[in-house]
């Protein structure tokens, strides 16, 4: 599958969740099968070129396509998780949202200092999200080998801000506008 056939698969939603924000579904491309394993396996490809040797997933969306990488790789997969949801005691951080603010947490043991990590989610836009999993990575000893997605929206600048942070970045597709 190219990806051009690929971006077929990703429905766009206007004006969802507020006037003005056009929403990248990935749930189209999930439901097609051919399209599901043609994601993987492309992020997988990346992954590896990284040296990936674990791979973290934001939830929840980089759950999906971070463990089917991590899978595909024979890698493990560590999940940065929303607030409260891990059994453990956390590292944790804030970070703004464009309103509002989120949090993100990790269970610092599931890290092994030194290891390089491949970071996974579904789409980038403002880099913010992706920037507070890095954080958390990095202060477990981590290195953050990558980022991946399998969207970007360029306009909104986050690739561009992660890079600057020296994080690499890779997207299968790049949709314009917010
Ligand atoms: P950001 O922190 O601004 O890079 O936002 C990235 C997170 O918000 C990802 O986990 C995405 O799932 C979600 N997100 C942000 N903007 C959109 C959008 N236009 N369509 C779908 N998901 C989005």
């Amino acid at each position: 599958m190219t990806l051009a056939e690929l971006e077929r698969h990703v429905r766009t939603v206007p004006d969802f969740p507020k006037p003005g924000i056009q929403f990248r579904d990935i749930t189209t491309l999930l439901s097609n099968g051919e399209a599901l394993a043609a994601s993987v396996a492309l992020l997988a490809e990346r992954a590896r070129a990284h040296q990936a040797e674990l791979i973290a997933g934001i939830e929840a969306r980089g759950f999906i396509f971070g463990t089917a990488v991590a899978v595909e790789l024979g890698l493990g997969f560590v999940p940065v998780r929303k607030p409260g949801k891990l059994p453990v005691p956390t590292i944790a951080v804030g970070y703004a949202l464009e309103y509002g603010a989120d949090r993100l947490e990790l269970d610092p043991g599931a890290v092994p200092p030194g290891t390089r990590v491949v970071l996974v989610d579904d789409l980038v836009a403002t880099g913010g999200t992706a920037l507070a999993a890095t954080d958390l990575l990095r202060r477990t000893g981590a290195h953050v080998a990558a980022a991946l997605f399998a969207i970007d929206l360029p306009d909104l600048g986050g690739a561009q801000r992660l890079r600057a942070e020296a994080v690499p970045v890779d997207a299968l597709m790049t949709f314009p506008g917010d």
